[in-house]
């Protein structure tokens, strides 16, 4: 986050590249005031150069955390009444439903689009074989599918994004991201004088609670048997999927060692602690996994809950289940709320300013409920434990029924409070 005063708030940026794309002030070498850097937590984060700034705020501007992922207005209800049509599908193409991440929904989409003219590219990223983010506007079809699976690391989509439109004169684009991307390019869409006349934007959110730090990646390796900085793919090969190196070990997704990561929030950065849209309402199609016994208990390929929040989507969803492209059934806004868990929606949709205080520290601790303050307290010092475990790689070692039952006490305490 940047502030008012062009103070930057480490833990809670989101690593976006909002704010360097909005600076339109490069020095006598090109090189722009604001640079992302890695911070000392591998976290990549905005610096300014206060000798070439010119403090005409744009990156304040740009920057989405303030008001937009971070809302502390919003509260449950109001999130709830932002979903909008909600759907169950998967892809009809049986290969590309089980190696994408989910059920294959995001690319065919892409695909669809492209092919039929709507969009003239894609923005979205991959992990190429030397384990690098790349970020890129996607016109090929077939190079769409570079792109299936999950990425559990911060992805800085916005990087570069704006030389790229303007030097391919892209007029209308897909974007596909994080709900941290989508706040960050509008919020960027507004600030930016060349996108805002010049370009319009579908865009499509993952569902998402949490990403995670490369730490994270180093554990499993430690697992997997492989080397330092070695690929992992997260997800793929059915559903849940499949954690793997190319050509070597891999784990069930669901697998206790990975699962009670995601459940204690250990190697998640702070900002996640701070973000209020976890279902990407604010996106026009929003995308996650279909995680309700009716579906877990049968679905091996995988499955997938979508939710069209603007008119566009609704056209596009027609369109692409009139053309066989994806499976699609009506589906419940409770049943998506449910899929990811309501406290976890509840708890993402309230106090925002508590929770950055305890995990950020970042100032006032704003009003919250006892109940409230207790699981963030409890939150906070569990994942902190459960991080020791992981990077004493003890974790590798403790029988898997402890840390089913550990995760049961946890889910328990979580619903008591
Ligand atoms: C960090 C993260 C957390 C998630 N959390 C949840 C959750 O809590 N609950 C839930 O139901 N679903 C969650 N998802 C979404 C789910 O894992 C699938 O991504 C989603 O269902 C889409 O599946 P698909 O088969 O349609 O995607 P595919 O067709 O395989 O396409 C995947 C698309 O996602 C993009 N992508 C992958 N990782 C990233 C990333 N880190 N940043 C930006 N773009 C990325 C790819 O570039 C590609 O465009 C999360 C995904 C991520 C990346
Ligand atoms: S205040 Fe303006 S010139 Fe300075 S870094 Fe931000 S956008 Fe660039
Ligand atoms: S715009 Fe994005 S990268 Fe820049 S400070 Fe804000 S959250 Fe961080
Ligand atoms: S929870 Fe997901 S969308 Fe929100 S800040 Fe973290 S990575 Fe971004």
């Amino acid at each position: 986050m940047i502030d008012k005063d062009l103070k930057i708030y480490d833990c809670v940026c989101t690593g976006c590249s909002a704010c360097t794309e909005a600076c339109a002030f490069p020095d006598d070498n090109g090189i722009n005031p604001v640079q992302l850097i890695k911070n000392e937590n591998g976290l990549a984060v905005p610096r300014i150069n206060s000798n070439t700034c010119t403090e005409c705020m744009m990156c304040y501007k740009a920057c989405p955390t303030e008001d937009k992922i971070f809302n502390n207005d919003i509260t449950y209800d109001k999130y709830e009444q932002k979903i909008g049509e909600s759907y169950f599908g998967y892809s009809l193409d049986e290969e590309h439903r089980f190696e994408a991440a989910t059920a294959g929904v995001a690319t065919e989409i892409a695909a669809y689009l492209l092919e039929t003219k709507k969009i003239d590219g894609v923005v979205s990223s991959y992990q190429n074989d030397n384990n690098e983010i790349i970020t890129k506007i996607f016109t090929d079809i077939g190079e769409i599918k570079k792109t299936r699976g999950s990425i559990y690391r911060q992805v800085s989509l916005l990087n570069g994004l704006v030389e790229k439109i303007e030097k391919g004169n892209y007029k209308k684009l897909l974007l596909i991201g994080l709900p941290c991307h989508i706040a960050g390019l509008k919020t960027l869409h507004k600030t930016n004088k060349y996108l805002k006349k010049n370009v319009e934007f579908i865009t499509i959110a993952l569902f998402c609670k949490q990403t995670k730090t490369e730490e994270f990646s180093d554990f499993e390796r430690a697992i997997l048997k492989a080397k330092a900085n070695q690929k992992i793919d997260y997800r793929g090969k059915g559903w849940p999927g499949v954690t793997r190196i190319e050509g070597g070990d891999s784990l069930p997704f669901n697998n206790i060692k990975i699962g009670l990561s995601w459940s204690t929030f250990a190697f998640t950065p702070e900002y996640c602690f701070a973000c209020s849209d976890p279902l990407g309402v604010e996106a026009d199609i929003s995308i996650g996994d279909a995680w309700l016994p009716k579906y877990t208990n049968q679905d091996k390929i995988g499955s997938s809950l979508f939710v069209a929040n603007s008119e566009v989507a609704k056209q596009i969803i027609t369109e692409i289940k009139t053309d066989k492209i994806l499976f699609i059934e009506n589906e419940s806004k409770e049943n998506i709320i449910n899929s990811q868990s309501k406290i976890h929606i509840k708890y993402k949709t309230s106090n925002i300013e508590y929770r950055s205080n305890i995990f950020g520290n970042i100032g006032n601790s704003g009003k919250a409920e006892f109940r409230y303050k207790l699981l963030t307290k409890i939150t906070y010092f569990n994942k902190k434990f459960i991080e020791l475990l992981y990077l004493s790689k003890l974790m590798i070692y403790i029988p898997d029924f402890f840390l089913k039952v550990y995760r049961k006490a946890l889910v328990t305490v979580w619903k008591l409070l």
